[in-house]
């Protein structure tokens, strides 16, 4: 029997599981494209959000640092060597941001280590604002620059395959239903380079998961995700570790490394 999650919704009442939350929500009302209404619900909040740093990050804005230095650190660890060694060998290093948002995580971070950068996010006045603050020639010494801006969500979305050495995945899974996230994690899979990885960083559920009605995503637990990771997609976790140093009253923030089999 695969293992099953309780959840609460934001006022902390039981909600169920996840097998049993999953089954209504595909079940339930539809968007006229045919989509669950919980994806409808999620654009249509972050539609209605400022696009700045404070806006994705729900007043937090100020945490953007610290987020970009440990996930540079991160990255090194888990796959230093490996782009150094493809840099050393001539060949041009490629990240894809998911659920990108403004570019934040990009422009912070991933920019300083990919040749070429490409973002994919939904909301059409994120994406905008990331195109127009990222996107053109290069203006950096090292000639790093923005590629691609896709203007979709992950549930549609196939990465070019072969294309990337990383795959960044941060703070947007929560609005994926479980089936989802396997079947996108498949296809960004498809997307890697060989010695590629998928990194994850996302808000950790104590325990089950916990309904955000507001913005209609779901907080999902670590074992929630070791479980999608594990049993449902197969793959192996390399390496996971907390955020260090973020605010008290927030949820745990952990970064996941995956490589698929
Ligand atoms: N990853 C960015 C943005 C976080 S805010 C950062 O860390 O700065 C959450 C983001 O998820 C928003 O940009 C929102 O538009 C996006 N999002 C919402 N529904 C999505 C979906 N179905 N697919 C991909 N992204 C989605």
């Amino acid at each position: 029997m695969p293992p099953v999650f309780k959840g609460i919704d934001d006022k902390g009442n039981p909600i169920g599981t996840n097998v049993t939350f999953w089954k209504a929500v595909k079940a339930g009302a539809k968007a006229p494209d045919g989509k669950p209404l919980w994806y409808k619900k999620g654009i249509q909040y972050w539609d209605g959000v400022d696009a700045t740093d404070d806006g994705v990050l729900g007043g937090y804005g100020h945490v953007s640092s610290l987020d970009a230095q440990e996930n540079a650190e991160f990255l090194n660890d888990v796959m230093g060597e490996h782009l150094e060694d493809a840099e050393s060998e001539g060949e041009k290093l490629v990240s894809l941001d998911c659920g990108a948002g403004i570019g934040r995580v990009t422009g912070s971070f991933l920019i300083d280590h990919f040749d070429e950068c490409d973002l994919v996010e939904p909301v059409a006045h994120f994406i905008g604002k990331a195109e127009e603050t990222l996107g053109g020639e290069s203006k950096r010494p090292d000639g790093h620059r923005c590629v691609n801006f896709f203007a979709e969500p992950l549930e549609s979305f196939t990465p070019e395959p072969g294309r990337y050495d990383a795959v960044w995945i941060q703070w947007c899974v929560g609005h994926l239903t479980d089936e989802d996230f396997v079947s996108f994690f498949r296809r960004c899979a498809d997307g890697l380079k060989p010695g590629g990885v998928v990194f994850m960083k996302e808000n950790n559920a104590k325990d089950g998961f916990v309904l955000d009605t507001d913005d209609s995503s779901l907080t999902r637990s670590h074992k929630y995700f070791m479980h999608l990771f594990e049993d449902q997609l197969g793959w192996e976790v390399v390496k996971h570790r907390l955020q260090q140093n973020f605010p008290k009253e927030l949820f745990g923030v952990r970064m996941y490394a995956l490589r698929p089999k």
